[in-house]
């Protein structure tokens, strides 16, 4: 490995807003216990004049039984059940549609917010696990032109619950067998649905804590079960590392020279390829996880045999002591997009080259592509 670690994170030089402000005045999403660690749920219960320690019971209805009908908490006292619940288990969210592939293994959940904002999550069941793909903001803001979700733009970011929800609601509809394979659990998230996690850096970092927390302050998962997908916002990645949490880091290069990113990952104007790449080398020696490269194969754009070679070259550049490998991912049609999925003969050469230059390599599935739930193609429409 290289032995010349970099003093700052770098700091770019274009206008587009790293975070996302939020309009002052705007109403905010009904605040839930899964916004508050133990304690700050205790202290929401005592503002509202109920008794603190009625909240860890609420926590284990929500985190442990999953529970979602308040008749079910027949611990709580019935005249005092509606006001506990009300003030920490609030209504979020309600599912408009779910639409189903793969005999049902594949859903895809349309969610209506408080303010009517549309998001989609996507639960994806395998034989040996099951992942929860979860929306961190309302659109996106950072236009990539392949991407249907970034060409709607933002309009807000979302609170931790509504994030922790959408796991929620995956993992009961799986307790309660509802999917195909019996009775069974969310062993990964996956923030790879709308919005850019780390431009919502705070709720997300909420919610990975709402995940990893022991039953039943949270759902007890295994950080190494968590993965965060970026579009490499540098400063939050070099956060992200000294977090202490080790999730998995997922960077969406696509390209791997400044011209051609420019125009696929337009926040490439900020931070380039180097830069990003840096940074996410950095996560990898400080947290001792393996990185993975995403890289959307488009005919004709990207995935020419030179890429290839110079994406192996970029990436063996930070040594070859397996702390990144590649996923390929066939692009995925999108309403107006130019682009198309590449040829197979070039996706295996491109495979090929990068084997050969050591960087362990594998081509993404295409789930739920039939319902437009697989990468890039959630656009949350009523219609
Ligand atoms: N904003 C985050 C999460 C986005 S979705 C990010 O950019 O990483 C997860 C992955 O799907 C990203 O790598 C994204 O670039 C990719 N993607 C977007 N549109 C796609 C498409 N049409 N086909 C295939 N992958 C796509």
């Amino acid at each position: 490995m290289s032995e010349t670690p970099p003093a700052t994170a770098p700091s770019g030089a274009t206008t587009l807003p790293l975070v996302f402000e939020e309009p002052r005045g705007r109403k905010k999403p009904p605040r839930h216990l899964a916004d508050l660690d133990p304690a700050g749920r205790k202290a929401l219960l005592e503002e509202h004049g109920l008794p603190g320690f009625r909240a860890k019971q609420l926590s284990t209805h929500y985190f442990a039984r999953l529970v979602d009908d308040p008749e079910q908490m027949t611990d709580l006292p019935a005249a005092q059940r509606a006001d506990l619940v009300q003030a920490l288990l609030p209504e979020l969210m309600t599912p408009l549609r779910t639409l189903e592939a793969d005999k049902g293994t594949t859903r895809k959940t349309l969610w209506k917010l408080f303010d009517g904002a549309l998001v989609e999550s996507v639960l994806m069941r395998y034989p040996d696990r099951a992942t929860m793909c979860v929306s961190s903001q309302a659109g996106c803001g950072m236009a990539c032109p392949f991407c249907a979700t970034g060409q709607g733009g933002l309009q807000r970011n979302m609170s931790t619950a509504e994030i922790v929800e959408q796991v929620v609601a995956g993992a009961r509809a799986l307790a309660r067998g509802e999917v195909p394979g019996g009775p069974g659990r969310v062993s990964n998230v996956v923030f790879m649905g709308m919005g850019e996690p780390l431009a919502n850096y705070k709720a997300v970092i909420g919610t990975i804590r709402r995940l990893t927390d022991p039953s039943p302050d949270g759902l007890g998962m295994s950080a190494r079960g968590i993965t965060v997908s970026t579009v490499g916002l540098v400063p939050r990645i070099y956060q992200l590392a000294d977090e202490g949490i080790p999730v998995t880091l997922a960077l969406s290069l696509h390209a791997p020279d400044d011209e051609l990113r420019n125009e696929l990952v337009p926040i490439n104007t900020r931070f380039s390829v180097a830069e990003t790449v840096e940074a996410a080398w950095n996560y990898a020696r400080t947290t001792k996880r393996r990185v993975s490269i995403e890289y959307a194969m488009m005919r004709g754009i990207n995935d020419q045999g030179h890429r290839a070679d110079l994406l192996g070259d970029v990436l063996r550049s930070y040594g070859d002591w397996g702390w990144v490998h590649v996923n390929l991912i066939p692009l995925n049609p999108t309403p107006g997009s130019k682009w198309t999925a590449s040829d197979p003969a070039d996706e295996r050469e491109f495979v090929r080259r990068l084997e050969a230059k050591g960087i362990p390599t594998t081509v993404r599935d295409t789930r739920g592509r039939e319902i437009d739930g697989a990468c890039g193609q959630l656009a949350a429409t009523e219609d």
